[in-house]
């Protein structure tokens, strides 16, 4: 089986999986209601965006929290959110944290880390990444609460 993707690859799950981190996506809202806009003109199907790894998909069944939106694709699920942590000293694809604790305990830690918040449909598997926060390091000041 030879696949035509372009060496991304649905292997192992990393902050690459998040769609919006990196590539100095600023405003992910913008970047969110953009990809809607143009699922809902028809310039992109359905699985070119709701292609989440598995592995987000399963974390957001298990420990993700619903939010109170519903799913902007299919309309009929309630989003979930999830929260990735990355740095050094965590796992490559990321530390899943679904407690209140556990982010504080993080947010304790020396190194500079960053917790990625994504919502995910576990229906029709939409995903996107919404804020990118930093965690621990010189400044903890991550915010854990609902603020904002
Ligand atoms: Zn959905």
């Amino acid at each position: 089986m030879s696949t035509k993707g372009q060496g991304q690859g649905q292997g192992q799950f990393s902050a690459g999986a998040l769609r919006g981190a990196g590539r100095g996506v600023v405003d992910h809202r913008l970047s969110r209601r953009h990809l809607v806009n143009e699922f809902r003109r028809g310039r992109l199907r359905q699985d070119q965006i709701c292609d989440a790894h598995p592995e987000l998909i399963r974390a957001a069944r298990n420990v993700g929290t619903e939010s109170r939106s519903a799913c902007p694709i299919c309309q009929e699920s309630t989003l979930r959110l999830v929260t990735y942590v990355f740095g050094s000293r965590l796992p490559a694809q990321g530390r899943c944290v679904s407690t209140a604790k556990e982010m504080a305990a993080l947010n304790q830690r020396s190194d500079d880390l960053t917790a990625y918040v994504v919502e995910a449909c576990i229906d029709c598997r939409w995903h996107h990444l919404l804020r990118v926060l930093p965690v621990g390091g010189s400044g903890r000041r991550a915010r854990t609460g609902s603020a904002g």
